[in-house]
């Protein structure tokens, strides 16, 4: 299926310098560039962009509280307590310096995405992954220091919510339909 999805290069990727290497994994395995543009979010804009929603609250302190599970630590706290506890640390990472947001296009886009950004904390993406090779974050390490884990991307997680997260980022009229030469090898209808 032909789908859009949104990613952002956090201000850890822009301030490292490197946009143009992540940009490049994204165009070498064939993902079509529709929008591109450097924000400077301010706290209300990431707050927008991590919503309050119960849902992913639970979600991204389930995933923390499970990998400390793993490593023989239980943390006193529900996993909705670690999610707005996250939440706030990524308001504050977000708005610290300009990140680049991106569309882009292709043939199950979002998951793909995913495949290449890895895993959420660096320190369990794959070799090969953008967060795999650029970071060696882990959710400890970020913890102790009370900060949200520095991994690079966000990308969006399903069709559904890439669309809801490229209207927060894109106009309609900043998000272009242009033809590349390979489309009509990679896309024709017969
Ligand atoms: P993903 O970005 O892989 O979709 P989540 O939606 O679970 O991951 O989390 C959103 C972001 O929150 C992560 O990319 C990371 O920057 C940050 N984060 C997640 N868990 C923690 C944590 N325990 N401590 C600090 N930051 C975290």
């Amino acid at each position: 299926m032909m789908e859009k999805t949104l990613v952002l290069i956090k201000p850890d990727g822009v301030q490292r310098g490197l946009v143009g290497d992540i940009l490049s994994r994204f165009e070498r395995v064939g993902l079509k560039p529709v929008a591109m543009k450097m924000v400077y979010p301010d706290k209300e804009m990431a707050g927008r962009h991590y919503t309050d929603d119960e849902a992913w609250l639970c979600s991204v302190g389930e995933k923390t509280l499970k990998s400390y599970e793993k490593k023989g630590i239980s943390l006193d706290r529900t996993p909705k307590e670690q999610g707005m506890m996250v939440r706030s640390m990524l308001m504050d990472f977000l708005s610290m310096s300009p990140v680049v947001a991106l569309a882009l296009e292709g043939h199950n886009a979002v998951a793909l995405v995913r495949k290449i950004v890895g895993a959420t904390a660096p320190s369990d993406a794959a070799p090969g992954t953008i967060r795999g090779d650029y970071s060696f974050d882990s959710y400890q390490l970020a913890d102790k220091s009370e900060r949200a884990v520095m991994n690079l991307i966000h990308a969006s997680d399903s069709v559904e919510n890439a669309n809801l997260e490229l209207a927060i980022w894109f106009k309609d009229e900043e998000i272009h339909s242009w033809k590349r030469i390979l489309d009509d090898l990679l896309y024709m209808k017969k």
